[in-house]
């Protein structure tokens, strides 16, 4: 399609919504972008309360060269948007039985503190990262990077290389079970079992293949934007209006126009508005059950297996806790009970695994003096609960107890103000179906495969960027898809 002066409308700004944008306009599209709330980022927002400011969705950076690619393609010098630190230690790692492990960036640090802190041969962990690098270097990136949903990506050269790195255990094994054949120690495999969570999934269900998440935080290791992840969608904003995309707020796209198939416009605010291409940010099963109407489709969509959603409370502290870091992990003595509860909807689990982010610790002016900012993170299915009010009470009781135990002090009488995000405040504030954090579950080996792709097959001109759509969500899969759409776009 030649670009110049055709017309794209962008439903949402998402990351993946606004990274669209500002591909598309820097390709020559006249570009309008339709967001139902009166701020852009979607899940990638700010919440500030009595003198403490939070990022209120992802706080784990990895891969900034994704993002850096947005802006090289616009032909903008990332470092005048943008700027970022590397971390020296992931994670602050939590043990019932009084355990502390640093997740230190590079493998010879990490490995040189599990040997110290576990006394065992690290042997296989040093085998078990190299192994998850190989397997994201010759399979996953072909998932990540590639329109997996085209024949011809199938017939390309790096194809029968991934083939030949491929393991039956790979997409046989579970990822928990993988990892306790590889690992072996219970909190290494604890450890390696979360980055299931990553994309909202259960490592007791998910094929052993997603133990190359490992990589992208162990062996390439995360990062932190200046000013917190609110600095993320502020960059891409600022290149959107830099490359000339105009912003309609407070703008709920009511509905998609289509005709004989093909998308015509939208309506919004009451208006219709014409475009050439459409580029949905929407989760896809509102796409097709509420925009488009398309009731099968969208039920077809709807029966597909979400990936988790979280409780979240973001407490204002009125005290440093020496032993914590930016990121936190207190985990449960049973992570299987744990997940049963996550994946089967029982009662909220009595010791949960718990992850706290303070980006206080980075930057002191997130907090007043003396305090920290703690974002807690407790895994939950992705379910509307009738009683949510009961629900949230009663994962705050089991929260606050297991931090007091852990840390020593009853936690309670510090927290001096307190803010929630539930599956039901997820769902209204992004559209997200059921409040899923990152769109379909990667629980079925076959999960990439049925994720929508980024171009629709029942209506022209529309296609599809972020976390509920091909390769999936997480900043950098957002961003990947966005890049995805645009090519469908230019190519078509
Ligand atoms: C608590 C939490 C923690 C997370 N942790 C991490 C992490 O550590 N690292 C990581 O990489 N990822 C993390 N994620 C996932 C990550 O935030 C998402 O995958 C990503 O931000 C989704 O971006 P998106 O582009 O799909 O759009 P979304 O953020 O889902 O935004 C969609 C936008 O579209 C708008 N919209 C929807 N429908 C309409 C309509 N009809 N009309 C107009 N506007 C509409 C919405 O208002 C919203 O602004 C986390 C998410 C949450 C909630």
């Amino acid at each position: 399609m030649n670009p110049q002066g055709k017309k794209a409308i962008i439903i949402g700004s998402g990351i993946a919504g606004l990274s669209s944008a500002a591909r598309l306009a820097a390709k020559g599209f006249e570009v309008l972008v339709f967001e139902k709330n009166d701020f852009y980022g979607g899940k990638l927002a700010l919440h500030v309360q009595d003198g403490y400011s939070f990022d209120m969705g992802p706080s784990i950076f990895t891969q900034p060269f994704v993002l850096e690619d947005l802006f090289t393609y616009c032909g903008k010098r990332f470092s005048d948007y943008f700027s970022y630190q590397n971390l020296q230690i992931n994670t602050h790692n939590f043990f019932n039985d009084g355990t502390e492990i640093l997740a230190y960036k590079g493998k010879a640090n990490f490995v040189a503190e599990i040997k110290k802190k576990l006394d065992i041969d690290t042997s296989r962990l040093e085998s078990y990262l190299l192994e998850a690098e190989r397997m994201y270097n010759d399979i996953g990136k072909i998932f990540l990077d590639e329109h997996i949903h085209d024949l011809k990506t199938w017939t390309t050269a790096r194809i029968p290389k991934a083939l030949k790195a491929l393991k039956w255990q790979y997409l046989m094994k579970s990822m928990h079970d993988y990892h306790t054949q590889k690992l072996q120690h219970p909190k290494l495999v604890q450890m390696f079992d979360r980055f299931a969570t990553y994309n909202g999934s259960n490592p007791y269900e998910a094929p052993a293949m997603l133990s190359m998440i490992a990589h992208l935080e162990m062996n390439e290791g995360a990062y932190y934007p200046k000013g917190g992840m609110i600095s993320i969608p502020n960059a891409v904003y600022q290149l959107c209006v830099d490359m000339g995309v105009q912003f309609h707020f407070n703008s709920k796209v009511e509905s998609i126009i289509t005709e004989e198939g093909k998308t015509e416009g939208i309506i919004a605010n009451g208006k219709i508005f014409f475009a050439d291409v459409i580029v949905t940010n929407s989760d896809v099963f509102y796409t097709y059950y509420d925009l488009l109407a398309d009731k099968e489709k969208g039920e077809q969509i709807r029966q597909m297996e979400r990936s988790t959603s979280a409780m979240i409370f973001y407490w204002g502290v009125n005290k440093e806790y020496k032993q914590l870091g930016l990121h936190n992990l207190f985990f449960s003595d049973n992570y299987k009970e744990e997940f049963d509860y996550v994946s089967k909807l029982q009662q909220p689990y009595h010791d949960p695994t718990i992850y706290i982010n303070i980006t206080s610790k980075m930057e002191p002016e997130h907090a007043p003096t003396g305090c920290e900012n703690w974002f807690v993170f407790v895994n939950k299915p992705a379910v509307i609960d009738a009683h949510e009010d009961d629900v949230t009470a009663t994962i705050k009781q089991h929260t606050i107890a297991k931090l007091s135990r852990m840390l020593g002090e009853d936690i309670a009488p510090h927290i001096v103000t307190e803010h929630t995000l539930t599956p039901t405040s997820i769902q209204s504030r992004t559209n997200s179906y059921l409040g899923a954090l990152y769109g379909t579950s990667s629980n079925n080996r076959m999960a990439a495969f049925k994720r929508h792709s980024n171009v629709s097959s029942r209506y022209k001109g529309l296609y599809f960027a972020g976390g509920s759509v091909h390769p999936g969500g997480g900043i950098p899969l957002c961003l990947r898809s966005a890049k995805l759409a645009v090519e469908k776009i230019l190519a078509d």
